[in-house]
Order: C-alpha cells, then sequence, then structure tokens
C-alpha cells in the first residue's frame, strides 16, 4: 500500500531576481516521518520551509502541504502546520505563561482550553517556577523546548523546524529530540532543518542540499550506504565537494 503523502513538492523554483535559491526541488514527505533538510548556509533550506509554510510564494512549481496547495489555500495551510523558525518567534517580554497564551490565542484555542494546557504542558516542561518569569531570564535550551511546544500548542498536522537546536549543549539537544519522536509518536508529521550530523541521523529520511539543488535524498543508512561512508558527516563532506568540483 502506498504511504499517504502529507507533503508533495514538485520541481519548486524560487528565485530572487536572477539568483536561484531553490532549484528545482522535488520531494515529498510521508504521514508522521521525520524528515531532514540538510545544507550548509544558503543552500536554501529555509526559503523552501517558508514557501512550504505559506509565508513565501515560489516563482514556480506544484506544491501540496497537508491537502492544500500552496498558491491558492495558504491560510488553510496555515491553519493545519506550526513553525518554528530560527530566531523562534517567542516574545522575551512576555512572559512564560503569557506567551503560550498568546499562541494559544493566535491559533483560535479557547480561552479554557488555553489555561489548562498551558499547565499540563508547563508541568511537563518542569517550568512551573519560572511559570510568570519574564522569557528574557530563562536559559536559550528552555526557550527552545518551549518554542517547540508552542508549535504544536494546535495540534498541527505538520510541524516545520528551522534550525531548532542552534546553539545549545548536547544533552538538551538530546531532550529536544525526545520531544520530536513524541510529536511524530503522536502522528505529527516533522520537516526540520539542521547543520548538526548527528541529529541527521535522528531522522528516518534526510535530503541534502546543495547551492540549491537536491543532491540526496534517503534514509541516513541509504545515504551512507550509497556514498560508501562512514557516518552522515561523511556523506555530507563527499556531497559538497562534489557539487564544489561541477
Ligand atoms: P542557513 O543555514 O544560513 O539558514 P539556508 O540553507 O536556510 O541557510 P536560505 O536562507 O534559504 O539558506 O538562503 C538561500 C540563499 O537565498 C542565500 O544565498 C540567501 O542570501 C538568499 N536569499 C534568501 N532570502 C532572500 C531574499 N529575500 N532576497 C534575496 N536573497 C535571498
Amino acid at each position: 500500500m502506498e504511504k499517504e503523502k502529507a507533503i508533495t513538492v514538485k520541481n519548486l523554483v524560487k528565485k530572487f531576481g536572477s539568483f536561484v535559491a531553490n532549484d528545482n526541488l522535488t520531494f515529498d514527505v510521508y504521514k508522521g516521518e521525520i524528515f531532514g533538510f540538510l545544507g550548509a548556509n544558503g543552500a536554501g533550506k529555509t526559503t523552501a520551509l517558508k514557501i512550504l509554510c505559506g509565508l513565501s510564494s515560489p516563482t514556480s512549481g506544484e506544491i501540496n502541504v497537508a491537502g492544500f496547495d500552496v498558491y491558492s489555500e495558504t491560510n488553510k495551510i496555515k491553519n493545519n502546520i506550526g513553525y518554528m523558525s530560527q530566531k523562534f518567534s517567542l516574545y522575551e517580554d512576555l512572559t512564560v505563561y503569557e506567551n503560550i497564551r498568546f499562541y494559544g490565542g493566535i491559533y483560535g484555542l479557547k480561552l479554557k482550553d488555553i489555561r489548562k494546557r498551558a499547565d499540563e504542558l508547563i508541568q511537563k516542561l518542569g517550568l512551573t517556577n519560572v511559570r510568570n518569569e519574564l522569557l528574557s531570564s530563562i536559559p536559550l535550551g528552555w526557550k527552545q523546548k518551549l518554542a517547540f511546544s508552542v508549535a504544536i500548542f494546535h495540534h498541527p498536522k505538520i510541524v516545520f523546524l528551522d534550525e531548532p537546536t542552534g546553539g545549545v549543549d548536547p544533552v538538551t539537544r538530546r531532550e529536544f529530540w525526545d520531544m520530536i519522536y513524541d510529536a511524530a509518536g503522536e502522528g505529527i508529521t516533522i520537516m526540520v532543518t539542521t547543520h548538526y550530523m548527528d541529529e541527521a541521523e535522528y531522522c528516518n529520511r534526510v535530503c541534502i542540499m546543495v547551492d540549491g539543488r537536491i543532491e540526496a535524498i534517503g534514509t541516513p543508512s541509504e545515504l551512507i550506504k550509497n556514498q560508501n561512508a562512514e557516518n552522515m558527516n561523511d556523506v555530507f563532506l563527499q556531497l559538497a565537494r562534489k557539487a564544489k568540483q561541477q
């Protein structure tokens, strides 16, 4: 039986003037999958992610997200996804609780439900003692976990995470990935960009982008085997090097 697709992308092109940031991308993401988007700075990951979230228009291509078309149904897409941007979007001058209440409201949840879910979330994240503290006063790793939790607060079908673990220590990153696995276990499809190759190995499948193009796509073990490599770090270096020689 064919797996259900959460995202389909055919021949996605995004140009900024004459510069091609996304060069004919074609890939599918399956429902419940953790799909990693890897690439060096400037490879075009954020550009593609913003298009899939309905925040930016493609130059051309056929793109469907959660069953909706990115040209004509962006509002429906936004109702069905969560997004954690690189400079994750929580407000530093609101408290932990106020941030949750704010985003719950944006996602259209009722205040009664927001209060109940916020209490559960704050307890689950171990943030009870800082519930009424300004976000600016809590550590980066806690903020990232909170930002992820807020991005899935409304139980979206798909969540897009743009370098969610940048700048935090390996233990906190591992804890963050436990949260990603829990969300995937609940049926949420995850699309995540990362620079960390250990994180690439946590994904079900990965897509490696170089200079706006897809250089390889598959499970981490398929890519390691195909490239005759030791690990994902080697795969990445080989593909990036090959691209430069062309
Ligand atoms: P990073 O890991 O640094 O976030 P990335 O793979 O996400 O990199 P993008 O942010 O998608 O890369 O950028 C891809 C290329 O497109 C870069 O060269 C960037 O300068 C360019 N670019 C992105 N947004 C714009 C824009 N609005 N106008 C012009 N060029 C842009």
